[in-house]
């Protein structure tokens, strides 16, 4: 078989990547071994355009927003589902410091933060330090859309689940070989299995496991991200996603009972309404030291790419980064210089082993 792009991994990166290029006319395979805890099974979908105790933008969200809620909601029409929702967050200010802080960054951030509507959510919550509110937030539904792309993939016999494995693969100047396959190119969307891929394993990796609850709390209206430390999101089935840690240190990737036991007494301290925990899941970011993702073709090796890297931010940075890496190949169009992965051309030109 012989095809333009060989595409490992059919998370939020290979997803978004397949999708362009086939939008882009190319021939595409993509290679992806089926797992339960993958970090975009694992993460909530949530968009936030201004983040941490600083309250400040998160980096270019003035482009990455309003792309992806044209990507989830264009990708959504393929299968006739709607994959995105416009939110917000209703920010329980934890501490008076933080509540002062919100108050002067809204003076200042006139697009993205607001006082809320009032509403009973006394009833809801204890709190102390009102509210504010983060708006327009995305809420995109990620399992939805890994599981319609990849049902499509398969039954148009263009993704096979299985692990790629480096014994069957040759890569040469003008092209790799995979079994069967010749392909021009490969690009790896592999999330944080990329950390042992030899063309990209030197590259400033600094993964980070989260873990989340999925709880039940009858009543607690479901259109709004609820957060005072820890975020209380929607999910499917009216259940709700509430997460989550953020760990550099770790002995595996399972759920910790630690962890569960903190989440539910800060519960039981926040809400109001009884709630009932009903599942425990734990991913690994592909998170980096940098922060920014790694996009782009191999500085020595042109016939293999990579689209990674993408932290804790992959719902917005996947899409965005999909399509650049897309019109770079087809069009030759750069790729945003901090996030092409040409900027560790150094450290990728070391000799492989
Ligand atoms: C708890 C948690 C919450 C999160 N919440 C959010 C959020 O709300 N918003 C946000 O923007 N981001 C969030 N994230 C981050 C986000 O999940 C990641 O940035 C994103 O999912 C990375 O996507 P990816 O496709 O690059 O990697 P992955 O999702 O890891 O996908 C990689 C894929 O490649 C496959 N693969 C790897 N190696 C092989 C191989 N050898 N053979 C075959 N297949 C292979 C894997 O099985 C997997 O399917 C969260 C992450 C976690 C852990």
């Amino acid at each position: 078989m012989s095809i333009d792009y060989l595409i490992i991994g059919q998370g939020l990166s290979g997803t978004f990547l397949s999708y362009y290029l086939l939008q882009a006319g190319k021939k595409v395979f993509v290679i992806d071994k089926s797992t339960p805890f993958t970090a975009s099974k694992v993460a909530s979908g949530v968009i936030n355009p201004v983040t941490g105790r600083r309250i400040v933008r998160t980096w270019r969200i003035e482009e990455l927003l309003p792309f992806a809620l044209k990507a989830y909601t264009e990708l959504g029409n393929e299968f006739g589902k709607n994959l995105v929702k416009k939110s917000s967050v209703l920010d329980f200010h934890p501490s008076l410091q933080m509540k002062e802080a919100f108050d002067k960054r809204l003076s200042e951030e006139r697009e993205y933060l607001h006082i809320p509507a009032t509403f009973e959510w006394k009833s809801y919550f204890n709190y102390h330090f009102d509210i504010g509110e983060i708006n327009p937030c995305l809420l995109a539904d990620i399992n939805v859309m890994l599981d319609c792309w990849r049902e499509k993939l398969t039954s148009e016999k263009v993704l096979i689940n299985e692990e790629f494995s480096w014994d069957n693969c040759l890569v040469n100047n003008d092209f790799i070989t995979y079994k069967n396959i010749t392909a021009k190119k490969i690009i790896f969307c592999d999330g944080v299995a990329g950390t042992d891929n030899p063309f990209f394993k030197n590259l400033p990796y600094a993964p980070n496991k989260g873990e989340a609850i999925i709880a039940k709390i009858p009543g607690l209206p479901q259109n709004y991200i609820y957060k005072q430390g820890i975020s209380i999101v929607p999910w499917r089935d009216d259940l709700f996603w509430i997460g989550s840690s953020y760990e550099w240190n770790f002995a595996n990737v399972q759920p910790t009972s630690a962890y569960r036991e903190r989440v539910a007494s800060q519960l039981k301290y926040w809400l109001k309404v009884p709630f009932e925990i009903v599942d425990h899941i734990a991913s690994v970011r592909p998170a980096n030291m940098e922060r920014r993702p790694f996009v782009g073709l191999h500085p020595r090796f042109s016939t293999v790419g990579i689209l990674n890297g993408m932290g804790t931010k992959g719902c917005s940075l996947a899409p965005f980064f999909a399509k650049q890496l897309t019109s770079h190949l087809t069009e030759g169009k750069p790729i945003y210089a901090d996030a092409d992965v040409k900027r560790f051309e150094k450290i990728l030109s070391r000799k492989l082993n």
